[in-house]
């Protein structure tokens, strides 16, 4: 749905992404780099995000077709990992679009289409896509046998790399480095996302795959300075009204004034992705000062207890990023990950690009 009249507003900074990525490449230099731009972007906007960063990166990765199709349509001509299955309905797009496929089970070698690009994916512990280890023979068998197709690299993907110190991570690592010794003759090897590249002191291979760093985050629970977030949303008071001490406010009746003083309404709510299960923990900033959200996150609205500020109606709010809260203290109040937050973004507001 177009919103022709937004009751709120996205900000990315292009030019904090392009920061990032400079910020990342530095720690972790002389690889390729692939960014992850999956759902639109972690929510930025992939179209923008993309056509910003194209000179900094090496590879793109989406989840799925659909979204790698948007990226050549947007006219991206850099390599594209989708990280999906293949099947016989996008096989053909593969080649049409000329992506790069991730085989992660003996069938995709004959679902793919002659000259399509891909790399394996192995499981090393996560748990989720891939061949088990177990299965390198048949697998190298495959690659052999199927040359009318490509393989231009080889993966796996870290289960617990969020947070430092984490024993599995050293163990899909060792996992790892014995796999690729099968597979000597395949150009890109690689295993980081953010976390690994982050927290953690690995070997690289030859490219690293970035999502959340390049927005300006690090996930888990260890924040770095030198990543800056990118987003920024803002909203305007809908509303402002006086409150008396003791009345309660919103759905269930869980917050009551503690003096007479004002009520501002905000036009976001859990429809708009402010978690409810945040409801009385946020805290947002009018005119650079910190005010707390109060009583549940409707769908549609958020209350802010002003105190004794009589502030007007239209006056800026900074939601998250900027001077209030960022989507990574969201996630600690929350108990998930930024991920989450960021990518439940979506709808209802007006999103814009700054700092090109
Ligand atoms: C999403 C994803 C990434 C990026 O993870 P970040 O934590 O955002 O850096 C990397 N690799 C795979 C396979 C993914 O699914």
């Amino acid at each position: 749905m177009k919103n022709h009249f937004p009751n709120s507003y996205l900000e990315i900074d292009l030019g904090a992404i392009s920061k990032n990525i400079e910020s990342i490449k530095q720690r972790v230099p002389n690889k390729k780099y692939l960014a992850v731009v999956k759902c639109d972007a972690y929510s930025h906007g992939v179209v923008d995000v993309a056509r910003h960063i194209r000179d900094q990166v090496d590879w793109f990765a989406v989840a799925n077709v659909d979204e790698a199709i948007e990226l050549r349509r947007a006219h991206i001509t850099k390599p594209i990992l989708v990280f999906g299955v293949p099947t016989y309905k996008t096989a053909a797009a593969y080649q049409t679009h000329n992506l790069t496929a991730t085989v992660s089970q003996l069938t995709h070698f004959s679902i793919l289409m002659d000259g399509t690009d891909y790399h394996l994916n192995f499981d090393t512990g996560m748990g989720r896509l891939g061949f088990s280890l177990d299965q390198v023979k048949e697998v190298r068998q495959q690659a052999v046998i199927n040359q009318r197709l490509t393989c231009s690299g080889i993966y796996s993907h870290y289960a617990t790399a969020d947070d430092p110190g984490s024993d599995k991570v050293l163990e899909q690592a060792d996992l790892f480095s014995e796999l690729v010794k099968h597979f000597g003759e395949i150009p890109i090897k690689h295993i980081s996302n953010t976390g690994a590249s982050t927290n953690y002191v690995l070997d690289n291979y030859d490219m690293i795959r970035i999502g959340l760093g390049m927005m300006g985050y690090n996930p888990g629970k260890t924040r770095h300075k030198w990543l800056k977030p990118a987003l920024t949303w803002n909203s305007r008071i809908a509303q402002v009204r006086p409150i008396k001490k003791g009345d309660t406010v919103s759905y269930g009746a869980t917050w009551a004034s503690p003096e007479d003083g004002y009520l501002a309404t905000i036009p976001v709510g859990y429809g708009d992705g402010i978690p409810r299960s945040l409801s009385n923990k946020l805290e947002v900033s009018i005119k650079g000062k910190k005010y707390p959200q109060v009583g549940n996150v409707t769908m549609d609205y958020i209350m802010v207890y002003l105190g004794e500020d009589k502030l007007s109606t239209d006056e800026e709010v900074t939601i998250l990023g900027g001077d209030a809260l960022n989507a990574s203290d969201w996630a600690d109040l929350g108990s998930t990950n930024v991920h989450e937050i960021l990518t439940n973004l979506k709808g209802r507001f007006e999103r814009s690009h700054i700092n090109y």
